[in-house]
């Protein structure tokens, strides 16, 4: 499958539609999510068109990668998550239930979280 570029995701990396901005470097931007799951829910992304986290592993830079795992650690800091602990989700294809075909990984925290998979 081709990189869809009028995904919401990438309308956002554009600065075509507004985001609350948690955090930005050269590689990785990160918002709250729109209909959060959690008391922290943000959303994680590097800015490259990489539709999924298999197509992110096979085609992105080592400097690229490096930066998407700094920044969430980064980020559970800035939110005091590194002491409370937090989960990392990243839906992949039909079987994952991803809706928006730029790669994203949900950093949630902020309380107790739930059973980590629910079929169905
Ligand atoms: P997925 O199911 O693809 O892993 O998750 C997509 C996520 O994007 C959902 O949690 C949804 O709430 C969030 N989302 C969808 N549209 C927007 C938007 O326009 N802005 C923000 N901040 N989040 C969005």
């Amino acid at each position: 499958m081709v990189y869809d570029t009028h995904n919401i995701f990438a309308k956002i990396l554009r600065g075509e539609i507004p985001c609350k901005k948690v955090y930005e470097d050269n590689h990785v931007l990160a918002f709250h999510d729109i209909a959060p799951k959690a008391p922290v829910h943000i959303l994680v992304l590097p800015k490259g068109p990489y539709k999924d986290m298999d197509d992110f592993t096979k085609r992105a830079s080592a400097e690229e990668i490096t930066a998407l795992f700094r920044a969430f650690s980064q980020i559970a800091c800035d939110h005091g998550l590194d002491q409370s602990g937090y989960r990392l989700i990243s839906n992949c294809g039909i079987n994952g239930g991803q809706e928006v075909p730029h790669l994203h990984l949900h950093l949630l925290g902020g309380t107790r979280l739930g059973r980590m998979v629910q079929a169905g």
